[in-house]
């Protein structure tokens, strides 16, 4: 649990680094025009992220119709506390592994991303008290990949 919050920290920590840079041009791989990089298109819009971070929230839409891009981005939406943690997992594992491919100059991976997921599902087995928090992630995994989408 510790490390999990210490991650998310980590995370809102770049996010903000990255929010504070609204001014710059998008230069990652795949992206098409002159984006401006603002949060939302780092982590959503931009094309280099071969449209995971859109999966990803349309993933979350399976259990929360209402959410939009924004309010995930700032965490704020209504959920019922079972499903809290499992839900800000997945967003915050994919927002990360997005963040990092982008710095390291590549295109982020679905494989990649589950392969965290499956990680992190890991090591709640290990510590025997995150059953329903592991249930919740894994539905969240069914539906990032039961998108029919050869190409990723
Ligand atoms: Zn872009």
């Amino acid at each position: 649990m510790f490390k999990l919050l210490h991650q998310l920290l980590a995370t809102q920590e770049r996010l903000s680094r990255i929010n504070q840079a609204t001014s710059n041009a998008c230069k990652a791989p795949g992206c098409s025009e002159d984006q401006l990089e603002d949060l939302a298109h780092a982590l959503y819009h931009c094309n280099g992220n071969n449209g995971i971070g859109i999966r990803c929230i349309d993933a979350v839409k399976t259990f929360i119709p209402n959410i939009s891009i924004e309010k995930a981005l700032l965490l704020q939406f209504e959920v019922e506390i079972n499903m809290e943690l499992a839900i800000i997992c997945f967003l915050a594992i994919a927002w990360m592994n997005i963040w990092r491919s982008r710095v390291d100059g590549k295109r982020p991976l679905l494989s990649s991303v589950k392969g965290e997921m499956e990680s992190q599902i890991l090591l709640w087995r290990t510590a025997h008290s995150y059953d329903n928090d592991i249930l919740f992630l894994e539905l969240l995994m069914d539906s990032l990949c039961n998108t029919n989408d050869p190409t990723y």
